[in-house]
């Protein structure tokens, strides 16, 4: 698997959109969403120098995370949480992208383990108005947010989405403005909020553009997955 070519050419494309939006590609932070890649694909990555992965499912998680104990690794679930999965989630993970409901985010707090330190959250919003999306709407947002910065073990850094497919859409930024906007509303309330997690292989320069700055490439950087339909 060509990890290191593929991580070049996704390099140069954030950089070209950086260049294009006048940002710094130094403040964009590229996650490599490994979920269905064996261990081997990702002690490949490491060599190449990637250090954060993120991963949908638990079970392969954790075999991964017991496989590559003591290696350099940040670990983000970036998939939706069940209330029966927040105890490993929160043993186990640096990061959480998929809270959209405080009584996760509740017991992903009660749950993490006090030697370690806080839990990194983003709050999942559905931008795409669809109601059988993730995530949760737009006007809950800051409620939400502000019910979790009371909670202690974890560390809420910002919001994430998972927009409709890009082809479904007739203006590919709009779901990443609409977030953007909701985040800058979020920290006028005084809310410290740092990262906007948005973007995947097909659609990272819309969303660089309205100000990514924690991408999820999957595709781009590990080839297809299998039973993910070609474009
Ligand atoms: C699978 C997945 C990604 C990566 O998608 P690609 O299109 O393969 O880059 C990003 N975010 C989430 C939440 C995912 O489930």
């Amino acid at each position: 698997m060509p990890f290191a070519h593929n991580l070049a050419s996704v390099r140069a494309r954030i950089a070209a959109a950086c260049a294009a939006a006048g940002r710094d590609p130094a403040a964009v932070e590229l996650l490599a969403v490994s979920k269905t890649v064996p261990v081997e694909g990702l002690r490949e990555a490491l060599r190449a120098g990637q250090r954060a992965f993120g991963e949908n499912y638990l079970q392969e998680a954790l075999g991964k995370i017991a496989a590559l104990a003591g290696e350099p690794v940040q670990w983000h679930h970036i998939g939706a949480i069940q209330s029966n999965k927040t105890a490993d989630i929160a043993a186990h993970f640096d990061w959480v992208h998929g809270v959209e409901r405080l009584k996760i985010a509740q017991r992903l707090s009660e749950q993490r383990p006090p030697a370690r330190p806080p839990l990194n959250l983003c709050v999942q919003v559905n931008v795409s108005g669809e109601a059988s999306k993730a995530g949760c709407q737009p006007d809950q947002v800051l409620a939400l947010c502000r019910a979790i910065t009371g909670l202690p073990g974890l560390r809420l850094r910002g919001l994430m989405t998972l927009p409709a497919p890009l082809a479904q859409a007739s203006d590919p930024r709009a779901p990443f403005r609409l977030l953007r906007q909701l985040l800058e509303q979020v920290r006028a309330e005084g809310l410290a909020l740092d990262t906007l997690s948005m973007g995947m292989s097909d659609d990272l320069e819309p969303a660089i553009a309205e100000g990514a700055n924690l991408l999820r490439i999957g595709t781009a950087l590990f080839g297809r997955r299998a039973g993910k339909p070609a474009p």
